[in-house]
């Protein structure tokens, strides 16, 4: 893990939030190769959940929302995580992450008692009860508060899914293992609606989906695992639900959630707000019932994918005789897809010719890096660090000093490092 988090600060992929005041603990920024992998990742997600499907439209609802809503939604009242405090150190922890005796200082634990995670904020000038408000913990209401909105708007026939994407804040008792536990973070979720006695059916098929989005993204099958949470352990008004887990470096832990909350959130947002968030079936089964539609849930951690991703890629072999370290992405979320390097940095031909090469391929796949700094080797190294697939070299030959050679270059591949020659014109479809 520390060779990862050392990695990740040193190439620009995650650096600690407010680093130069001392750090604010549980917050993450992500660095130039981050915001190009994070987006890789939610641009992926986006494209096989909402624009590849019939059944799926998007959402982008604010973070900030009526209190009313988080009332309803139970998080309010029951957002909560169990803490107990030091009697000795007066430090805090997650009751159910510690043991008998405080960690720190071996000092007894007082009572335990329950924490609410929720951001509490004040919307507007006045400062009273009326003015509260609460940075969401999750994007989920958003999407249950636009269901009637999308309805209205969109008449989608049963069964249909809201997805979103978005940021999401919790007050995290111990925020912890890097960008796995944090107090803002990202969230990729999918509100998925259905006939009651359906559920089953559209359970399976997103557990299948979760599979499919793993192998698509690069996460390690064989390091996940699916844990069928049981009865007493799920939330109240869920009937079922898997913990996607992945064994990060620093144990088993839960990397997504897919959960049947029946018709919890509807019910629940149309008995607070008075609004009729039921669902009219005019479809030939349904023979025109109005009925409040059940849901399946599948949430995504955007950064706990990264976190995953980053420990099912990272590698050390030996190439050369030498040791390497290097990141395996696939080329779907990798944050540079090709490197362009002149062989020889002083000779303004070669230069010219890569410049050429480079804007080209840049106008047509931009996340493309120029580098010219140090010899081929010290470029490969570096660009196998940040696991960009092809380094591109132009060179003499490029330039035709070998007349059948004019106009290739050639292509070096990070995971086997090995070179081959190919023509410009052939560049665009090797690297996207
Ligand atoms: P945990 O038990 O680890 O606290 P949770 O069960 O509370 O997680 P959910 O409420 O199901 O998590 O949230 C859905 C997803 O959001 C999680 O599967 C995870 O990927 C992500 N997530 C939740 N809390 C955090 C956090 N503090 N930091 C980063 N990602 C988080």
């Amino acid at each position: 893990m520390e060779k990862i988090i050392s990695l990740c600060k040193r190439r620009g992929f995650v650096y600690q939030g407010s680093e130069i005041y001392g750090g604010l603990a549980g917050t993450w920024d992500y660095g130039p190769l981050g915001v190009e992998l994070k987006n890789n990742v939610k641009q992926l997600w986006w494209r096989m959940f909402v624009q590849e499907r019939d059944d799926m439209c998007g959402l982008d609802a604010a973070i900030l929302m009526n209190p009313k809503a988080w009332e309803a939604s139970g998080h309010v009242s029951g957002f909560s995580d169990p803490l107990v405090e030091c009697k000795k150190c007066k430090r805090r922890f997650r009751a159910d992450q510690v043991g008998e005796k405080c960690p720190e200082c071996g000092g007894s634990f007082g009572e335990v008692r329950q924490f609410n995670m929720m951001f509490k904020t004040q919307i507007g000038a006045t400062e009273d009860a009326e003015s509260v408000s609460y940075l969401r913990p999750e994007t989920a209401g958003g999407i249950f508060v636009n269901f009637k909105n999308v309805v209205d708007s969109f008449h989608p026939k049963l069964p249909f899914g809201i997805a979103q994407i978005g940021k999401a804040f919790r007050n995290e008792i111990a925020p912890r293992d890097f960008v796995f536990r944090s107090r803002e973070f990202e969230q990729m979720e999918i509100e998925y609606f259905v006939r009651p006695g359906n559920w089953e059916e559209a359970f399976e098929d997103w557990r299948n989906e979760v599979h499919r989005w793993l192998a698509a993204v690069g996460i390690d099958a064989s390091k996940t695992t699916e844990l069928e949470v049981a009865d007493g352990d799920r939330a109240h008004y869920s009937k079922r639900t898997i913990d996607f887990e992945f064994e990060f470096p620093f144990g088993h832990k839960e990397l997504y959630g897919l959960a049947y909350r029946t018709d919890f959130d509807l019910s629940a947002h149309a008995g607070a707000s008075g609004a009729d968030l039921s669902f009219l079936d005019d479809s030939v089964e349904g023979g025109g019932k109005r009925f409040v539609p059940h849901v399946i849930e599948p949430s995504f951690g955007v950064d706990r994918t990264i976190l995953a991703i980053l420990a099912s890629v990272y590698t050390e072999d030996e190439l050369g005789g030498e040791t390497r370290t290097y990141l395996k992405f696939n080329k779907a979320v990798a944050p540079i897809k090709a490197a362009v390097f002149p062989l020889l940095k002083n000779k303004p031909e070669l230069v010219a010719k890569a410049r050429e090469v480079y804007s080209m391929l840049k106008k047509q796949v931009p996340q493309i890096m120029w580098d010219d700094n140090g010899n081929i080797g010290k470029r490969y190294r570096r660009q196998d660090e940040i696991g960009t697939p092809s380094c591109i070299t132009i060179d003499f030959d490029t330039l035709g000093e070998n007349p059948e050679l004019l106009d290739t270059v050639t292509v070096r591949d990070r995971d086997t490092g090995e070179q081959r020659r190919v023509a410009i014109v052939d560049l665009v479809s090797i690297i996207s």
